[in-house]
């Protein structure tokens, strides 16, 4: 299949976001508006998924088998109320697994959002075959995927960690293959894939390695976060701040300048007592082709779960649902959250520094003593606003 009769290439290019306008990051509102709004909804669509990833941040979610999902009249009519949308956003468990959900839900989100004009991203482990992918992929403006892997040996290893089922290596390695098939197929076909690695004491040997194999598979952007220490990754090892940071070094050093590198909650901040902190800042935003990308959750996007219609904020797993769609504007409860104690808490701003605090896991891991709201940026980052 080439270009032409998929039309992929077409779509795709004209809606992709860019390094200079990432869609996805709250701080342009925020310091175009002087607030945060919700611009953002992510859909959980599914707990089924093939894999148990070891680092899964809903790894205890994960299901054997689900019921049925509301119907999405009430998801679409969820959206139609949210004036200030931007960017919808489809999670799970694996969203394409079961071929009812990209029929019932998945295809008609998408196609709603395209007429809106509304950006979507769905994240996928891209291990099924491609024709899975095709008949819905042209409607998508950001596929989302896990690269954390040298080879077909750590893939093995990573993703049937928690698998519970003995799973043969062939069985890994062939679903390795057809991810990296998939990744490049679709690459070519004019799709922005966006990989994500995560960086651990395992990766951050490799991350220059992984980086390579990202940009050989055609990828657009290379997304870059710390491990958090949530769900099946509460036991694993994290990396310490000056591991993190030597690993961002190297890796900024030695990337390709053909594709995005984007850093997401990221572990430093321009408030920080450490030279080293405030230079790795000022470094990364004053690189091209390289963004800090500030947390979203919380701050411009909800998740809906869209079998209860329940509405969290993703990583703040403890606190109880903050509404439903099927009684409450999102809107409302996106108000809502904007006044809860913790929401203030990690919602501190300064411009200056295009900064608007840590991503709450973050700083309860590495800056526990931390009064953010009570910090201050100690550099300025040029504006291209
Ligand atoms: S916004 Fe918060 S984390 Fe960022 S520099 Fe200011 S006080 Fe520090």
């Amino acid at each position: 299949m080439n270009e032409k009769e998929t039309g992929i290439m077409n779509q795709s290019e004209q809606k992709v976001n860019t390094p200079e306008r990432d869609l996805w990051d709250p701080l342009y509102t925020k310091v175009e508006k002087g607030r945060y709004e919700l611009t953002s909804v992510e859909f959980t669509v599914t707990h089924l998924c093939n894999l148990r990833c070891e680092h899964c941040a809903v790894g205890e979610d994960l299901a054997e088998k689900e019921g049925t999902p509301l119907p999405v009249d009430e998801l679409l009519r969820s959206l139609d109320e949210v004036e200030t949308l931007q960017t919808v956003s489809f999670t799970g468990g694996e969203p394409i697994l079961n071929p009812q959900v990209v029929r019932g839900l998945i295809r008609p989100l998408l196609r709603y959002c395209r007429d809106r004009g509304i950006r979507t991203q769905l994240n996928s482990n891209l291990t099924l075959p491609l024709s899975r992918y095709l008949d819905w992929i042209e409607d998508l403006d950001v596929l989302h995927i896990s690269y954390n892997y040298r080879n077909d040996e750590d893939f093995y290893r990573i993703v049937f960690k928690n698998y519970g089922k003995e799973v043969s290596p062939c069985t890994a390695s062939a679903l390795y293959q057809q991810m990296v098939d998939n990744a490049c197929e679709l690459s070519k076909l004019g799709v922005f894939i966006s990989a994500e690695s995560f960086l651990s004491p395992f990766t951050s040997p490799h991350i220059v390695k992984m980086h390579q194999a990202i940009v050989e598979m055609g990828c657009r952007r290379h997304e870059v976060n710390p491990l958090y220490p949530s769900d099946f990754a509460r036991g694993m090892k994290l990396l310490s701040l000056d591991e993190l940071r030597s690993t961002i070094w190297e890796l900024v050093n030695h990337r390709n300048p053909d594709i995005w590198l984007l850093f997401g909650t990221l572990p430093f901040y321009p408030c920080s007592e450490k030279q080293e902190d405030r230079d790795l800042w000022l470094r990364l935003h004053q690189e091209p082709g390289v963004t800090v990308r500030q947390d979203p959750d919380g701050r411009s996007r909800l998740n809906v779960n869209a079998y209860t219609g329940n509405v969290i904020v993703t990583d703040f797993g403890d606190i109880p649902p903050l509404g439903n769609i099927r009684q409450d504007r999102l809107s409302d409860i996106f108000e809502r959250w904007l006044e809860h104690p913790v929401a203030k808490k990690v919602h501190c701003f300064c411009p200056e520094a295009h900064c608007t605090g840590p991503n709450l896991l973050v700083a309860n891991e590495y800056y526990p003593d931390w009064n953010f709201a009570e910090r201050n940026a100690k550099v300025t980052v040029e504006s291209n606003f």
